[in-house]
């Protein structure tokens, strides 16, 4: 075989397959225009195969509603397209593929500027917050724990008692109430 005809080879094989490629690529042009805006939100062409064009939809009911009036799509996609098309079939399946998934550069999910984290993350972010509150009131409770442990306690009744209180009776204000009401003169610490 010389080299011209394996070039003219490759050249016809390069033909047919910009000729294969074509009714999708116009395919793709002419859907949003055919099906209309709402339609075409909700479809994407996948593929032509063998004359059918595969068309990812975005949910079942979708699938349903377009197979149900393909017949009339297939009329109005033909008469744009150079290669008449067969049939149209619906699915859900590639819906959440991109089409151009592998040529996307690719970007770490915690890059993109939508990311929220992981679910795990998330859940580790909320447990602290839970914790937080009960840290807040045991810490809260365990200064007030403190405060009143530290506190000098009332020789008399034995409870935490303010030190100016102390240094005014040397005993608890109430302690020092009952002793007056007793008639006791509380002793006064110059
Ligand atoms: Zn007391």
């Amino acid at each position: 075989m010389s080299l011209k005809s394996v070039n003219d080879i490759l050249g016809v094989l390069e033909q047919q397959a910009k000729w294969q490629e074509q009714p999708f690529q116009q395919l793709l042009q002419t859907w949003p225009e055919i099906v209309g805006a709402v339609v075409a939100a909700h479809t994407r062409p996948l593929s032509i195969q063998r004359n059918v064009l595969w068309v990812a939809t975005s949910s079942a009911a979708w699938a349903q509603n377009m197979t149900f009036g393909r017949q009339t799509l297939l009329l109005k996609l033909n008469q744009k397209l150079p290669k008449p098309l067969a049939d149209i079939r619906f699915s859900t399946a590639s819906w959440q593929l991109p089409p151009q998934v592998e040529q996307q550069p690719t970007v770490l999910p915690q890059e993109h500027p939508s990311y929220l984290g992981d679910v795990n993350s998330f859940r580790r972010d909320v447990t602290p917050h839970i914790n937080n509150a009960n840290t807040a009131f045991g810490s809260w409770a365990k200064t007030m724990q403190a405060r009143s442990h530290n506190l000098p306690l009332c020789p008399q009744c034995q409870c935490p008692t303010p030190p100016g209180e102390l240094q005014r009776w040397r005993v608890c204000s109430i302690c020092a109430a009952k002793q007056l009401s007793n008639n006791f003169e509380p002793k006064r610490v110059t």
